[in-house]
């Protein structure tokens, strides 16, 4: 691990992660230097997202909030304490999934923006299909069938430790499309949208005096990035663009603090992930055979990020991968995501057992 030059001036004590983990560096409040700051969550596994908080003259800015209303709660009374309750009158989201704004029914009074293709996205993104995969998980543990079973235990696991029952969805009522800015108590803030790349819509942005990104889900560390929309060369593009802006520290949407290091980490993984399932693609294996084949093999065990949380997304990255390679850009229906889904907590228990 990259060890953060920039302290946590606000720990929360936990001990443990969301799914009892023991954490790789302190959840809190971290200060990034030119009233800048990043609120990290270890160790980076669902849910456990980052967000951002920038000062200006007597306002400030959120980037995101978090996947439930208690962990949001922690979050924003954290910072009001440490930072002498900021005037936050503007959140901007960096996508569509939860993660990243259903905590924001907690800041009623601000001012919410994404990109327009997120704001498409958050009107279909509901907490009541996190707790429907729930449902329907408890409904396959009771099967018969080891892998129903093995399904139905990930499903449940994956939204146990949020409570997505007191989230009432409040999307970004403002959009933008490819660039824009905001000035923030006289700072600038620049807003890239990036997308589709993780998800349809998403953006970075750029605090260009402080030399901060808050890159959210384009930047995963220590923990598999998920590609829900692609296609990948956008997503190298939007790696692309990090690097141009050159910027000296970088807040992942998950995984700890870094810099360009972590881009190239990343940039690794993608360029790794595609050689090796396009090989798999033209010789007429299907998405699931793919993603296992290349999960467990020996080249692919012998990478750093064979170690990361949820190695098993490479599932959903090789679905989509494959669809975009069919000439199939639209985002998976229901059914299809649930499959992907279900391979996902096949490939997840046979890598644990090996
Ligand atoms: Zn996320």
């Amino acid at each position: 691990m990259i060890p953060s030059p920039y302290p946590c001036i606000a720990p929360t004590g936990a001990t443990r992660t969301r799914f009892s983990a023991t954490p790789h560096y302190p959840e809190g409040l971290y200060d990034l230097g030119a009233d800048c700051y990043a609120w990290i969550v270890p160790n980076g596994s669902w849910g456990e997202a980052n967000a951002g908080l920038v000062l200006g003259d007597g306002e400030a800015v959120l980037v995101d909030t978090l996947w439930d209303v208690p962990n949001t709660q922690v979050m924003l009374e954290t910072i009001n304490q440490t930072l002498n309750h900021p005037q936050i009158r503007t959140v901007i989201n960096t996508h569509a999934d939860g993660d990243h704004w259903w905590g924001n029914q907690l800041l009623p009074n601000a001012k919410f923006i994404t990109s327009r293709a997120s704001q498409a996205e958050m009107r279909h993104k509901r907490p009541g299909q996190m707790l429907a995969l729930a449902r329907l998980g408890r409904l396959l543990q009771t099967m018969g069938l080891k892998n129903w079973r093995q399904a139905g235990d990930w499903f449940v696991a994956m939204g146990a430790p949020y409570d997505f029952n007191s989230v009432r969805p409040r999307p970004a009522e403002h959009g933008f499309e490819g660039r824009s800015w905001l000035s923030i108590g006289g700072r600038e803030i620049h807003l890239i949208e990036v997308g589709p790349a993780h998800t349809a819509g998403d953006l970075i942005v750029h605090v260009p005096d402080a030399g901060v990104i808050y890159a959210a889900d384009v930047m995963f560390l220590n923990s598999t990035p998920v590609m829900w929309a692609g296609p990948v060369e956008n997503w190298l593009e939007a790696l692309a663009t990090l690097r141009k802006l050159a910027p000296r520290v970088i807040v992942p949407g998950h995984g700890p603090l870094t810099d360009l290091s972590g881009v190239e980490a990343v940039e690794h993984y993608l360029r790794f992930i595609t050689d090796r399932l396009r090989i798999q693609f033209d010789q007429g294996a299907s998405a699931r055979a793919a993603a296992f084949r290349v999960a467990q093999s020996a080249a692919f065990q012998d990478q750093d990020f064979a170690r990361w949380e949820a190695p098993e997304r490479i599932m959903t990255n090789a679905y989509i991968l494959f669809r975009h390679w069919r000439g199939q850009s639209r985002p998976p229906s229901l059914p299809v995501l649930l499959k992907i889904l279900y391979d996902q907590a096949q490939l997840a228990a046979a890598l644990n057992d090996a």
